[in-house]
C-alpha cells in the first residue's frame, strides 16, 4: 500500500457539461494505492484517520496530483524529425516523414528510438499514448517491448501502406493484413498493452487493403482503428479524387467499416456536421491535435461543433507534426486553436481533456483518467513553480482555475516533478 498527500484534482465528467460538479478538488488531499490500483482520494484529514498506525506517508503537499496524462495521438517514428522546417502535409510526409520512418526497417534503431519515446512521455506526464509506429512489425515489437517494460498503457499498431508511398515503405495488402493478425496475437491484452489496426490514411492505402483493415477491425475483439482525418486541405481534395463515390473524407473509412467503438481520428479539421453526427452515432473519437494543426498550417479544429454533436474528443501531440510532447503546451495551443474559432476553453475542461477526456475517446474511463476506487494508479505530480515566472504567477492566483490557467499556458516537462506508473514510481525530476 502507498499514501501520497498532496493537493489532488480528477475529474468525474466534462466540465462543459456538468460545470464545477464535474470536479473533485481536495487542497490537502490523499491518494491511497493499493496493488497498483486507486483504492481511494480524497480529503488527507478524513483518510488519515482511518489509516492503521505507522503508515508511511509521501508528502507532496506544495504539489499538484492529477490523472497521468493521456496523449490520443503521437508518432513515435517522428521523434527525430521534431521542429523540420518549411512544409505543409503532403510535403512533409515526403520530404522528412517517410525518410525518418524507412530507418525503422533496422530493429536496433527502432528499439533505441522506443526507448528514448516512452522516457520523454514519462518525462512529460504522459502514462497513456495511443502511438503510430511505422510499417514494419519491427517497430511495434520495439515499442511494445519499451512501454510493457515500463508498464505504461499504450496502444499501437503496425502501419498499413500500399499505394501513393515510396517503395521502401509499401506493404501489400495481403502482407498487412497476415502481419497484423500475427501482432494482434502476439501483443494485444498483454499486461497493458493493446493493439489498434493502424491504415496510415486513406491516400496511401487501396480500397482492398482499406477493406482488410475493417475485416481486422471487426474479427478481434477489443483491438482500436487508429487513422488519420480531414487535417489539410489538400489532403482532404486528394482523397476525394482517390474515392468518388464517398459522400465524404470521413465516409471512405465508414464505407470500409471502419467507425466504431475505438476507432480514434486524428485531427476532423475540415469535417462538415453530418461527419460529426456520423462519428457520433458510431462512437468513434476524434483527436485534437493543436500543435500540429498550427505547425503544419492545416486549420482549426471547432471543439464547440464536436461536443455539440456528442462527439468523443481526446488530446493529441502529434509529435513530430506537433511540436511538444508536453500535455501542458498542448493545452496552451489547443486555447489559441480555439480563440481564433471565438471558443474559451476553460483550464478545468483542458485538464478533463488530457485526462478523463482522453480515456472516454479510449473506452478506457474504467481502468484510467481519473482516481475514482479502482482505476490504474497512474499520475502526475505537477509544481507551480517550476520556473521563476511559473512561481511568481501562481503566487498571484487566487482561484484553482486561475492556477490551471498559467500552469497550462506557462508549465512544460520542467513542470513535471514525478510520473507514477501503477502506483510506483516511473520518473522523477533530478
Ligand atoms: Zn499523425
Amino acid at each position: 500500500m502507498r499514501a501520497i498527500r498532496g493537493e489532488i484534482l480528477h475529474f468525474l465528467d466534462d466540465p462543459a457539461d456538468r460545470g464545477v460538479e464535474a470536479l473533485e478538488h481536495f487542497p490537502d488531499g490523499l491518494l491511497i494505492v493499493r496493488d497498483g490500483h486507486v483504492a481511494e482520494a480524497g480529503p488527507a484529514e478524513a483518510i488519515l484517520a482511518k489509516l492503521p498506525a505507522g503508515t508511511p506517508i509521501e508528502e507532496r503537499r506544495d504539489k499538484l496530483i492529477l490523472p497521468g496524462f493521456i496523449d490520443t495521438h503521437i508518432h513515435f517514428a517522428q521523434a527525430d524529425i521534431i521542429a523540420s522546417h518549411g512544409e505543409q502535409l503532403l510535403e512533409w510526409l515526403g520530404k522528412y516523414t517517410y525518410p525518418a520512418e524507412s530507418r525503422f526497417a533496422d530493429a536496433g534503431h527502432a528499439r533505441s528510438v522506443a526507448e528514448f519515446f516512452c522516457g520523454e512521455l514519462l518525462r512529460n506526464g504522459t502514462t497513456t499514448a495511443m502511438a503510430f509506429p511505422t510499417v514494419h512489425a519491427a517497430s511495434v515489437d520495439a515499442l511494445f517491448a519499451a512501454a510493457a517494460e515500463r508498464r505504461m498503457r499504450l496502444i499501437t499498431g503496425k502501419v498499413l501502406m500500399d499505394r501513393n508511398c515510396p517503395d521502401f515503405l509499401r506493404d501489400t495488402a495481403a502482407r498487412g493484413y497476415a502481419e497484423s493478425h500475427a501482432l494482434i496475437e502476439k501483443w494485444h491484452g498483454r499486461d497493458r498493452l493493446l493493439y489498434a489496426v493502424t491504415p496510415r490514411f486513406a491516400a496511401t492505402s487501396t480500397p482492398e487493403q482499406m477493406a482488410l483493415a475493417g475485416r481486422l477491425f471487426a474479427e478481434h475483439s477489443g483491438v482500436y482503428l487508429q487513422s488519420h482525418v480531414a487535417e489539410n486541405r489538400r489532403e482532404v481534395a486528394w482523397v476525394a479524387e482517390l474515392y468518388p463515390e464517398a459522400r465524404s473524407y470521413l465516409d471512405v473509412y465508414d464505407r470500409f467499416g471502419h467507425l466504431g467503438p475505438r476507432s480514434v481520428f486524428a485531427h476532423c479539421v475540415w469535417l462538415d456536421d453530418a461527419d460529426r453526427a456520423r462519428m457520433a452515432a458510431a462512437g468513434a473519437a476524434m483527436s485534437f491535435c493543436p500543435t500540429s494543426n498550427l505547425f503544419l498550417g492545416s486549420g482549426l479544429f471547432d471543439l464547440d461543433r464536436a461536443h455539440a454533436a456528442g462527439v468523443r474528443v481526446g488530446i493529441g501531440s502529434d509529435v513530430g507534426a506537433g511540436t511538444s510532447f508536453s500535455m501542458l503546451q498542448t493545452l496552451n495551443e489547443a486555447y489559441k486553436v480555439l480563440q481564433l474559432n471565438g471558443q474559451s476553453l476553460s483550464a478545468e475542461r483542458a485538464f478533463y481533456l488530457a485526462t478523463l477526456g482522453g480515456a472516454r475517446s479510449l473506452y478506457l474511463e474504467n481502468s484510467i483518467g481519473s482516481f475514482a476506487p479502482g482505476r490504474e494508479a497512474d499520475f502526475v505530480v505537477l509544481d507551480a513553480a517550476a520556473t521563476p515566472l511559473l512561481a511568481r504567477r501562481t503566487a498571484a492566483c487566487h482561484t484553482l482555475a486561475e492556477r490551471l490557467f498559467v500552469l497550462m499556458m506557462l508549465g512544460d516537462d520542467r513542470a513535471v516533478a514525478e510520473t507514477w506508473v501503477m502506483g510506483e514510481p516511473a520518473w522523477r525530476r533530478p
